[in-house]
């Protein structure tokens, strides 16, 4: 299990600037100072060619025994979860875990039903509680499909009076399947007569979908598979004893997820999983929670800044050539180690000039020092002179105020050296650090990245910078899950 990305959206509402931006920002990792908002993210260790299928929002596990608790008192199935319920329950809820606008109609919809988009408020109104009637009424119970004239019995006045409306709407959603797919009992049989042929290539699980879909629309179809077996890249591996699924083997979240239907409808019941991912050194030794807890949010950082990069500079080529994730991420990262050395620059030079300060400041000292003396000298040389004239008096009393005056200079000048001193002591201690990335902390972020290539089954390099996230928009809410 790991950490996933930043999205494109939650850049958009992160109020922090990402760590590339006019003024870079540090993330001084070695030195803790990183002030970083960023939510704590992983990815599913699921890999996947899409990069969403395998990303997710879950939680650390940071051991904390509190949470454990916590994760005990859960329910076991994610489904029987009162929160995850409510989520999916009412018209409202329908519409979401069908992918739709609540309150508006789709540009499909728009499209099939011109009358409907064009007609008065009122009559979309109408048209959109018994679109999502409809759809909740097959959520409610998807082991069975919903015939016409069922969805027209349960419906509640007045929304049944137009008897037109519901079969356009009913056929609307069926045959863009939201309604009756996957594994449900017939209620009406497949005509016989078959409308047409089709020819559906691979037997992946879209493909084997949209065949079982066409079939019961009444068409005739064909599946071609080029290996031996179904499911593509669903697949189970079987040796003796040990099984293991080589793919599709997590739910990304129930949310508008149709696998929740589908796990319904063969009762598999879905369970959270509990992630637990201490990562170990080569010693054995695991990781110090801080440190793993550091580089998972540098991680997340530089996910931030290369989708900065991608969609708000659009940096996406660099010599007519496609940038990659992985090229990117290089770059963001030697960007921060160049930020290092200006901070360590300016740092040295903040020394330098305060000591050029204290330089100037001692060398006035022993100036003043030396004019106290003649001036005290002065002083002693008229006080020792018992009747003064009105000239002897006037050079006495100004010999008397030089001297205060030096005294008060050498005063002002041992503050200032005080302050100086002060000043670069406060510099001293307090270093930048010489690296973005101690050896450590690149072996831990390298970790990251082989989990993101393992996510995305290519590595970095074979990543587009510009469409290696673009279904996050689209990702599925909740937990991931599994079956038992
Ligand atoms: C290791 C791994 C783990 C994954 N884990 C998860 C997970 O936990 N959760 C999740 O949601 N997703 C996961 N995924 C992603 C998920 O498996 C895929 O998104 C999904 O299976 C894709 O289904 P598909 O039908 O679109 O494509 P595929 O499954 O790739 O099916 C395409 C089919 O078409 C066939 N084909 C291709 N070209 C031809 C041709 N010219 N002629 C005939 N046949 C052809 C192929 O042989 C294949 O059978 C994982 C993927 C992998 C590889």
């Amino acid at each position: 299990m790991s950490r996933r990305k930043k999205t494109k959206l939650d850049l958009k509402e992160n109020e922090e600037k990402p760590i590339v931006s006019e003024e870079s920002v540090t993330s001084d990792v070695t030195n803790e100072k990183v002030k970083i908002n960023s939510p704590d993210k992983k990815l599913s260790s699921t890999p996947s060619t899409s990069s969403k299928a395998a990303k997710k929002e879950v939680k650390k596990d940071d051991f904390k025994k509190e949470d454990e608790k916590k994760k005990d008192q859960e329910p076991e199935s994610e489904l029987d979860d009162p929160v995850i319920k409510d989520l999916f329950s009412g018209l409202e809820g329908a519409a979401f875990q069908s992918r739709m606008p609540f309150d508006k109609l789709t540009s499909t919809e728009a499209a099939c039903f011109p009358d409907i988009a064009q007609a008065a408020l009122q009559t979309v109104k109408v048209y959109l509680n018994i679109r999502n009637r409809v759809l909740q009424m097959w959520l409610e119970n998807p082991k069975q499909q919903l015939i016409l004239e069922h969805a027209v019995e349960k419906l509640e006045p007045p929304y049944d009076s137009d008897l037109v409306l519901v079969k356009r709407i009913h056929a609307f959603l069926e045959r863009n399947g939201f309604i009756n797919f996957g594994i449900f009992k017939r209620i009406k049989p497949i005509e016989s007569r078959k409308y047409g042929k089709v020819i559906v290539i691979g037997a992946g699980i879209a493909g084997l979908a949209a065949a079982q879909q066409m079939q019961q629309f009444g068409l005739e179809v064909i599946v071609l598979e080029a290996r031996d077996r179904v499911g593509g890249r669903i697949a189970t591996f079987r040796k003796g004893n040990y099984i293991a699924d080589l793919g599709a083997m997590v739910v990304t979240g129930l949310g508008g997820n149709p696998v929740t239907t589908l796990s319904k409808q063969i009762d598999m019941e879905l369970h959270r999983i509990r992630q637990k991912c201490p990562l170990y050194q080569s010693t054995g030794v695991t990781v110090d929670k801080d440190k793993d807890e550091m580089v998972e949010r540098e991680f997340n950082r530089l996910l931030e800044a290369t989708s900065y990069l991608s969609h708000q500079l659009d940096f996406n080529y660099a010599g007519n050539k496609p940038v990659s994730l992985g090229q990117a991420l290089e770059w963001v990262i030697k960007l921060q180690e160049k930020h290092v050395k200006e901070k360590q620059i300016q740092h040295l030079k903040a020394v330098i000039s305060l000591q050029e300060k204290l330089k100037f400041n001692q060398k006035t000292l022993v100036d003043v020092k030396s004019q106290i003396r003649e001036a005290n000298a002065k002083v002693k040389e008229f006080a020792a002179i018992e009747k003064k004239n009105i000239q002897l008096e006037f050079a006495y009393r100004s010999a008397v105020k030089d001297l205060n005056d030096y005294v008060k200079e050498w005063d002002q000048l041992q503050e200032q050296a005080k302050e100086i001193e002060q000043k670069l002591k406060e510099l001293e201690a307090s270093p930048p650090s010489d690296v973005y990335l101690s050896s450590k902390d690149r072996q831990i972020l390298d970790w990251h990245f082989a989990n993101l290539e393992f996510a995305n089954a290519t590595p970095l390099s074979n990543l587009s910078l510009k469409h290696w996230d673009q279904d996050d928009d689209f990702e599925f809410t909740g937990n991931h899950l599994t079956g038992k």
